[in-house]
């Protein structure tokens, strides 16, 4: 639908509009500024709260895994060391079991680690003694000794961890709140801009719109053996029990690029029972056949599409109804919305029909221009090989440099690009004119095709 409607707001003056308020309306604008303030600090300052704690977080968890990186290397060090100290003893006690303390003072002069005395000189003590020295392995003080710097280690990069996480937490606590103040900002806005200025309904709409509904409304007309012809393609790809799944893309290209014409041919076949639409993916047409595309079918599928076609001309004859209409535009989009509230009808300022001051005249085109531009329309009509359509001819003269115009050669036509300074969508506007006056006519079909009348 190409008619606007058009909502706009008042044209006062923001100065005008603030001395014509009463004394509780300027409080609220007022308080309606100072939250606007606070929401507008609150959010910056949240938003830059969110930085510095992301910024820590992302620092702690850096300075935890470096952390994480040295805890392996103490451990494996700690490990060698009670490997080193293991393999020591196993020797000390062979001299010592000899009896060779020329060996026994070697071993203690060169071999051990000075912080391993007086570990030796307790096992030693414990063995003179006559009792059973504890293994190094079991004895969980010495142990406790090794594994002390890894055990340290380890705790500093649990604290890192979960002060990140802390810090993790508090950036995403401030984002929430920059958005939450971010909204309230939008509506505080909203609000007092819209209090006291109320909305005004303009209607753009012209002839030429009507002659483009219409239009779209023949292209969308369905030949009655389509439904017929998907049916047999549905069918051919169905499996044993019934099911099937087509390339949406190459079915639509069969029927010359036009999906959505596929998507209502779906539609017909279902309403008719033949099939039961699955959930599928937009570029596949999934499914179960239910029944045989048979008379009935073929009968419900035509009586699908009149109903699509009648249920168009509705909408058509409501929206151009509602164009034509010499009634309040405003009340009628109230009501439409379930608004019973009164637009204060007849008030100056409220829609297009109460106040004709605001109907909106188009400035008169340039007849110098529209010749031109009418003449260059005629002739991409009649040269252009294959024919066109209305958009492509648009934006032959408008100079497009689409891969459709190269691969056609319309860029070779006299009348490319030389309508390059108009909006494409002011040329179309043109070619539906020279449609709606007679001298341009379209043949029917998914791709209709301009041609001069004769
Ligand atoms: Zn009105």
């Amino acid at each position: 639908m190409s008619a606007v409607i058009a909502t706009a707001q008042g044209t006062e003056t923001s100065e005008s509009t603030t001395d014509n308020l009463a004394r509780p309306e300027r409080i609220i604008e007022i308080v309606a500024v100072i939250l606007l303030g606070l929401a507008t600090i609150g959010t910056a300052w949240c938003a830059f709260q969110a930085a510095q704690w992301s910024g820590a977080s992302t620092d702690l968890a850096r300075q935890a895994s470096t952390q994480q990186v040295e805890n392996a290397r103490v451990f494996g060090l700690a490990t060698q060391t009670v490997a080193y100290d293991s393999a020591f003893v196993a020797q000390y006690a062979e001299a010592a079991a000899v009896g060779n303390t020329r060996l026994l003072s070697f071993y203690r002069a060169s071999l051990m680690r000075p912080e391993f005395k007086p570990v030796l000189d307790e096992w030693e003590a414990e063995l003179n003694a006559g009792q059973t020295p504890t293994p190094l392995v079991d004895d969980s003080e010495y142990l406790a000794a090794q594994f002390a710097d890894y055990q340290k280690g380890v705790e500093v990069a649990e604290q890192q961890s979960s002060k990140g996480q802390v810090a993790g937490d508090n950036a995403s606590a401030y984002v929430a709140v920059t958005i939450l103040l971010a909204v309230t900002l939008f509506f505080i806005g909203v609000t007092s801009s819209f209090k006291f200025r109320p909305a005004r309904a303009l209607l753009l709409a012209e002839n030429r719109d009507r002659a483009l509904h219409v239009h779209f409304i023949k292209s969308e007309e369905m030949d009655a053996d389509l439904p017929g012809w998907l049916a047999d393609r549905i069918t051919a790809a169905a499996d044993g029990e019934g099911r099937y799944a087509l390339d949406a893309i190459a079915e639509a290209r069969a029927l010359r690029g036009d999906g959505e014409r596929l998507r209502a041919l779906v539609g017909h076949l279902t309403r008719a029972g033949v099939i039961a639409p699955a959930p599928s993916a937009p570029d596949r047409i999934a499914g179960r056949v239910l029944a045989r595309y048979d008379g009935r079918a073929a009968a419900l599928c035509r009586a699908s599409i009149e109903e699509g076609a009648r249920a168009r001309w509705r909408q058509y004859r409501e929206i151009w109804a509602y164009v034509e209409q010499d009634s309040c535009r405003r009340l009628a989009i109230l009501r439409h919305f379930g608004d019973h509230s009164e637009p204060g009808s007849g008030a100056s300022g409220c829609c297009d029909v109460c106040d004709p001051a605001l109907q909106v005249v188009a400035p008169p085109p340039d007849p110098v221009e529209i010749g031109n531009l009418d003449e260059a329309i005629l002739a991409v009509a009649s040269c252009a090989r294959p024919a066109v359509g209305r958009t492509t001819c648009a934006e032959i003269l408008h100079g497009s440099r689409s891969k459709k115009i190269q691969r056609n050669s319309y860029d070779g036509l006299p009348a490319y690009g030389s309508s390059s300074h108009m909006r494409r969508a002011d040329i179309l506007a043109r070619v539906d004119e020279l449609i709606d006056e007679g001298r341009l006519q379209t043949s029917g079909g998914p791709y209709p095709v301009l041609r001069v009348a004769a």
